[in-house]
């Protein structure tokens, strides 16, 4: 039997998560014996001008020309796999969407900027339906592997709905709100098991908002430990600037 052909793509980011692929290691090993990588631009040169089983696709949608791009992308795979931040739900490419087009043109290009033509970001799922969802900036490896492996076993994979908080907690790290830092891991979807806290650092909300956020338990803790409103809205804004379509909505498409 062939294996699946699977192709990476990339729109705009920091190409950060494919980064992490590259340097996955043995179990890239693992999961290259059961795929056929055939257009990888960040590891190799080669092009496939044909249709592909999975399309795994890094970055946010910000131009004309990529929106018709991702179309035709989606239209030659038989899976899309959004991947990383920027693609699952604009990740830090949304906070574009806080200013006037035409302001943010003329800050990148100067005053030629009316060349180069950009459209408010918006994430993968936004464009074109998307099969499997792969958040974090950078992407938790062990949980892109997982993501693989359903993909090849033909089996959906539920995105974590639980506050990062639950892994946390888990792992037995002091809450950085003892030590009287904001962490947005109470609103923030798990599945990378709190992979920052356990490195010391916070919750950035990468992995973007839970469906039901506890609303009451985060206003608990923000009045316990006296953490201004504007730090948390301003961490929010960090990542979470583009909504995200949940796959129900999805399937509308
Ligand atoms: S999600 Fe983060 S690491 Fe991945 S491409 Fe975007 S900015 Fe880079
Ligand atoms: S707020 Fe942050 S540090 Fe505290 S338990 Fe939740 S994820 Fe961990
Ligand atoms: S701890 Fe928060 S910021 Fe860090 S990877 Fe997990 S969701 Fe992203």
């Amino acid at each position: 039997m062939s294996k699946p052909k699977v192709a990476f793509f990339d729109f705009a980011c920091c190409e950060g998560c494919q980064l992490q692929v590259a340097n996955m290691g043995e179990s890239l090993l693992d999961v290259l014996g059961a795929i056929d990588v055939v257009e990888f631009r960040e590891v190799m040169s080669e092009k496939w001008d044909q249709d592909f089983d999975v399309a795994i696709v890094e970055g946010s949608i910000t131009t004309p020309h990529a929106i018709e791009k991702i179309k035709k992308i989606r239209e030659r795979c038989k899976v899309l796999i959004a991947y990383g931040s920027c693609a699952t739900i604009g990740g830090v490419n949304g906070m574009k969407n806080n200013f006037p087009l035409d302001k943010i043109r003329e800050e990148v290009y100067g005053k030629d900027y009316k060349y180069f033509e950009t459209v408010e970001t918006r994430a993968v799922p936004q464009v074109v339906k998307v099969d499997y969802l792969v958040h974090g900036c950078p992407v938790y490896i062990p949980e892109f592997v997982n993501v693989l492996k359903a993909v090849l076993a033909g089996l959906p994979y539920q995105v974590p709905d639980h506050a990062v908080c639950v892994e946390c907690k888990l792992n037995e790290n002091v809450c950085v709100y003892e030590k009287g830092v904001t962490c947005l891991g109470p609103v923030t979807k798990a599945g990378c098991n709190s992979w920052c806290i356990n490195n010391g650092n916070i919750c950035y909300g990468c992995r973007g908002m839970v469906t039901n956020p506890n609303e009451n338990g985060a206003k608990d803790v923000i009045e316990k430990y006296n953490v201004p409103m504007n730090l948390v809205r301003n961490k929010m804004n960090m990542y979470n600037q583009c909504r995200e379509i949940d796959q129900s909505e999805q399937k509308k498409r």
